[in-house]
């Protein structure tokens, strides 16, 4: 039985009978992973505090070939992220982003580019960043590592670029119309240009200067307006962790 040792960051934790835990991890090398951690209440050796939401660790587990839950052998501490677990507005935030990640994921999917947009996300919060600028890069840099990236760059219909200062955000076609091609159309959300270029700064700025992002007003408004509706399609549901945050 071979065993897998990975980078983790723990997505969910609940008690399971009298002794045991089960863990949902987002792993570097293996995406989205569920396991069972035996004895994980009484067992400080082998888990310690290992297993808290956003604990950054080290797993190591096997397979079971009777489950579909891989079985958690031991797991060490890389970063605690422990200032997440100690102020109720850090971990409305890491939650927020953690739901994200765990409801948009299938199980066993690598994505390493994902896995270390959670890490430097969850740095900065754990950092104190909390700019609702993070919210909204998170959002569409998780989106375009999914595969749902919407278009801001043209009109989706016309392919025209960016000419004229008014556009309209279609969540049911994933990105922007101009003018013309929104004529008429119904349940539109109407975004300016500088929102559209925000956002297009938003997905390529390099993640180590993520930090210093800084939008107008008006643009956090407008992207709000369309990337809460473009994720809730995906998402099928409203988070928990997004009513924590907004009551945060
Ligand atoms: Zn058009």
């Amino acid at each position: 039985m071979p065993l897998y040792k990975t980078p983790a960051i723990i997505l969910r934790s609940m008690p399971y009978g009298e002794w045991d835990k089960i863990v949902t991890f987002y792993t570097l090398d293996f995406g989205k992973v569920k396991g069972i951690a035996k004895g994980a209440k009484r067992s400080q050796k082998r888990f310690g505090n290992t297993l808290e939401i956003a604990s950054y660790v080290k797993a190591t587990f096997f397979e079971k070939e009777t489950s579909d839950l891989v079985r958690l052998s031991y797991c060490e501490l890389i970063r605690p992220f422990a200032g997440l677990r100690e102020d109720i507005n850090k971990l409305a935030w890491a939650s927020y982003f953690i739901e994200l990640v765990d409801q948009l994921t299938g199980e066993r999917i690598k994505n390493k580019s994902l896995f270390k947009l959670l890490i430097v996300f969850l740095s900065l919060i754990d950092r104190g960043i909390l700019k609702e600028e993070i919210q909204r890069v998170f959002e569409v840099r998780l989106l375009s590592l999914l595969g749902y990236q919407p278009e801001f760059n043209r009109c989706l219909r016309c392919r025209k670029g960016f000419s004229g200062e008014k556009f309209f955000f279609s969540v049911r076609e994933g990105g922007i119309l101009c003018a013309t091609c929104a004529a008429n159309l119904p349940g539109l959300i109407p975004v300016s240009l500088a929102t559209a270029k925000t956002l297009l700064l938003a997905r390529s700025i390099p993640l180590d200067k993520v930090g210093r992002i800084s939008f107008s007003p008006q643009s956090l408004e407008e992207s709000e307006a369309i990337l809460t509706p473009f994720l809730q399609q995906y998402l099928g549901k409203e988070l928990k962790s997004k009513k924590f945050l907004e009551q945060a």
